[in-house]
């Protein structure tokens, strides 16, 4: 029945109740994003600028730029497109963008902190995004990765209102999260990256193997901090979405929007599956399957006391 439904969604993204939902899309590039309108999704939740450059020894022009950002937008005419700006270091090193060794790159220079030492990569990227965004029908959100602080989030959001765009930030280190109130006051939307926030809050390399129960976004002090988030959102009138691959899953998308996450992201292919089981449940239903998983002390009870609410109630 449920394999049914999967096959036969095609959104928009609503609780049973109505509660409206957007299920968007992770892209890296124009034909991911043209790939991802093959699947029942209403645009684009993060756009990973730094993977349409991985190869690159030298910085696109600005021109450039505008012609691979103009193709996503272009994909997506008209519908809600958030463009992130390079999260390079870590995990995603960019050649152009000249690093220095580090012995922990994970909590190095990377993401928004790389236009400490180069403004002028984060310059022309904005550039671009705006000269992307004249010669289309869709206006693009713009957010920052990797913003630690109320203050990185003010001036990222400086730069970007001054072209007349949306600004945002991802909210994927803990101390974001803890200061949610502060940063949200600061932009006009927040999306959370379960990634990464979950990678910090267990102190727990994402990329190992070893550590995948500690890396798993069900850990309960990681939906404490989502629950934060949310909550600052609702407070404040602006929409908080998710993009780790934690929205991917349909049962923790019952949570996420339980705990009063506005928009889901995630790889495409999960789209359809997601807005299915959504589809299933009331808000209430959501709400009740949050507050039990945020009742327990590991991720294997978080996702076995959610699903039974789930079950129970739908
Ligand atoms: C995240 O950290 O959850 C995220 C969406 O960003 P990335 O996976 O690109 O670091
Ligand atoms: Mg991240």
């Amino acid at each position: 029945r449920q394999a049914a439904r999967v096959a036969g969604w095609s959104g928009p993204g609503r609780t049973a109740d109505g509660v409206e939902v957007a299920i968007l899309a992770n892209v890296a590039d124009g034909s991911s994003a043209r790939a991802a309108t093959d699947h029942p999704v209403e645009g684009v939740g993060l756009f990973r600028t730094e993977l349409a450059f991985l190869e690159r020894a030298d910085e696109p022009s600005v021109e450039e730029q505008a012609d691979i950002y103009r193709e996503v937008l272009d994909a997506f005419g008209g519908r809600r497109v958030v463009i992130r700006t390079l999260d390079a270091g870590s995990d995603k090193p960019l050649r152009f963008v000249h690093q220095p060794e580090e012995a922990n790159p994970a909590l190095g220079v990377r993401g928004d902190r790389i236009a400490l030492a180069h403004p002028e990569i984060r310059a022309h990227q904005l550039d671009a995004i705006t000269r992307a965004a004249e010669g289309s029908e869709t206006s693009p959100w713009v957010m920052a990765p990797m913003i630690a602080s109320p203050a990185e989030a003010a001036a990222f959001a400086a730069q970007v209102r001054e072209r007349g765009l949306v600004a945002g930030v991802m909210i994927e280190v803990p101390a974001a999260a803890i200061l949610a109130p502060a940063i949200l006051a600061e932009v006009d939307f927040v999306s959370i990256g379960t990634n990464d926030l979950t990678q910090y809050t267990m102190a727990a390399d994402r990329m190992s193997a070893d550590l995948a129960s500690l890396t798993d976004p069900w850990q309960p002090a990681v939906l404490h901090l989502i629950a934060t988030v949310a909550r600052a959102g609702r407070d404040q009138g602006k929409p908080v979405g998710v993009c780790g691959e934690a929205a991917a899953d349909p049962i923790l998308a019952c949570v996420l929007v339980g705990l009063g996450v506005t928009s889901l992201s995630s790889a495409p292919v999960a789209a359809a599956a997601v807005g299915a089981r959504l589809g299933g449940v009331s808000r209430s239903t959501c709400e009740n399957a949050a507050t039990a998983a945020l009742a327990t002390t590991d991720p294997a009870a978080a996702r076995e006391a959610a699903a039974a609410v789930l079950e129970n109630e739908e």
